[in-house]
């Protein structure tokens, strides 16, 4: 098939977007690119293969009151003046939640549609911005098919233990369950894991280390559980987000210090984590550079409950073979590997802190029972295999 892809990644304040061709499938995209401070202080930036800049002027157009319509409605003619004559032939959007029924990629009807935008409160920092961009392409590109992969479908093969929550039956049966997220960038992992291992090492936890992070215990590649639960709430200490929380801390915070549950929420998700404990940034590069005495806590706490969680996470899988770190964090941050790995020595992890401040692929030192990889996450391309897959044919889930 000739044409391009597009894959769309819409967060709160930015669009990541790649372009692949439709019929090959290298993993490295023709163009990667974002449009940064969505909101504020539009930045676009773009480059080519070979690392090219490319020219954006047409986004000096964006300013602080313009939307994701409105950087999607430059983004998509400044695409086809990029790739001349070759026809945009599918948008794939990297949806945050899926739920119960939206457990695989499938091409974007309206019911789809209804069914990602019920699931809003279920991701509220994320989903509504993917909505954005769905909508946005249909207004300025409505005969382009728009295909939709969910960061909850790679989760879907955790054991049901793993799913529940000790809360009442029904409530489970309702689906307030723990669903699981960053499952594209685990899905490229799991494909690029046996390049990387051994056979018969299967056992392996995958650390996505970035603003956002999460880790997954699979087995033969699929997941068998995650550190996220019912929302991209849970689990590790974040950027912004506080991670696992004794619920009665919630409780005690609407109940005796009277906040509401909007406060809350921004509380958790947008004023905790390594923002909240160190009052300075939730950058971890920064963090790292600062020498104030609360910057070095927050990397601290960020990693004494990545390791306890990790630890937490192999009886999952009955023993660990390999850990995988991965993301922003996890592919740049030396020190943050370092931290996390010497407190699983118990578990037979031994770094080699030269090969870990080289940033090479493999870090764990020969002796070490565990292996302990760096491989960097493409979200992107699993997108767009998705939608190659669906334009070919594939039988793919869908909801009517
Ligand atoms: P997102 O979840 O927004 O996609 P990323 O995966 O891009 O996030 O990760 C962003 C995080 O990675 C930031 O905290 C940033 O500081 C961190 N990071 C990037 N490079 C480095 C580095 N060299 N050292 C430490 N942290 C880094």
């Amino acid at each position: 098939m000739s044409g391009i892809i597009l894959t769309l990644n819409a967060g709160s304040s930015s669009i990541k977007f790649a372009v692949f061709e439709a019929g090959d499938a290298p993993s490295a995209p023709l163009i990667r690119g974002s449009i940064a401070g969505i909101g504020s202080t539009p930045v676009f930036a773009a480059r080519g293969t070979g690392g090219t800049a490319l020219d954006g002027r047409p986004f000096a157009a964006l300013d602080a009151s313009s939307s994701h319509d409105a950087a999607i409605s430059l983004l998509l003619p400044w695409l086809s003046e990029q790739t001349g004559d070759d026809p945009l032939v599918a948008i794939g959007h990297r949806v945050v939640h899926g739920g119960r029924e939206l457990t695989g990629p499938m091409r974007i009807t309206p019911p789809v549609l209804n069914e990602i935008e019920r699931l809003i409160p279920l991701a509220p920092l994320h989903q509504p911005h993917n909505v954005a961009a769905i909508r946005a392409v249909a207004r300025w590109q409505p005969d382009v098919p728009q295909i939709a992969c969910f960061d909850t479908s790679f989760h879907a093969t955790q054991d049901r233990l793993a799913q529940l929550f000790a809360l009442p039956r029904a409530l489970s049966d309702e689906g307030i369950i723990r669903y699981g997220f960053h499952g594209l960038s685990y899905d490229y992992i799991a494909s690029a894991l046996p390049s990387h291992l051994a056979p018969g090492k299967d056992r392996v936890i995958v650390a996505h280390l970035g603003n956002g992070a999460s880790m997954c215990a699979m087995r033969g590649g699929k997941s068998r559980a995650t550190s996220m639960g019912f929302t991209a709430l849970d689990g590790l200490m974040m950027g912004r987000r506080c991670g696992t929380l004794d619920p009665g801390v919630v409780l005690y915070l609407m109940q005796e210090k009277g906040m509401s549950a909007g406060e809350v929420a921004t509380l958790l998700y947008k004023q905790s984590g390594l923002l909240g404990v160190s009052q300075l940034t939730n950058d971890m590069a920064v963090l790292e550079a600062s020498a104030d005495a609360r910057a070095r806590e927050a990397i601290e706490l960020f990693c004494y409950r990545a390791a306890s969680s990790l630890a937490g996470l192999v009886p999952a899988i009955g023993g660990l073979d390999a850990i995988v770190f991965t993301a922003g964090i996890g592919e740049n941050s030396a020190l943050v590997r370092d931290l996390i790995c010497a407190r699983l020595d118990w578990l037979g992890v031994l770094l080699s802190p030269s090969e870990n401040t080289a940033g090479a692929a493999r870090i764990s030192a020969p002796a070490s029972r565990v292996d302990v990889l760096v491989i960097p996450t493409n979200e992107e391309a699993v997108v767009a295999d998705a939608c190659r897959a669906i334009l070919n044919g594939a039988n793919c889930t869908s909801i009517d």
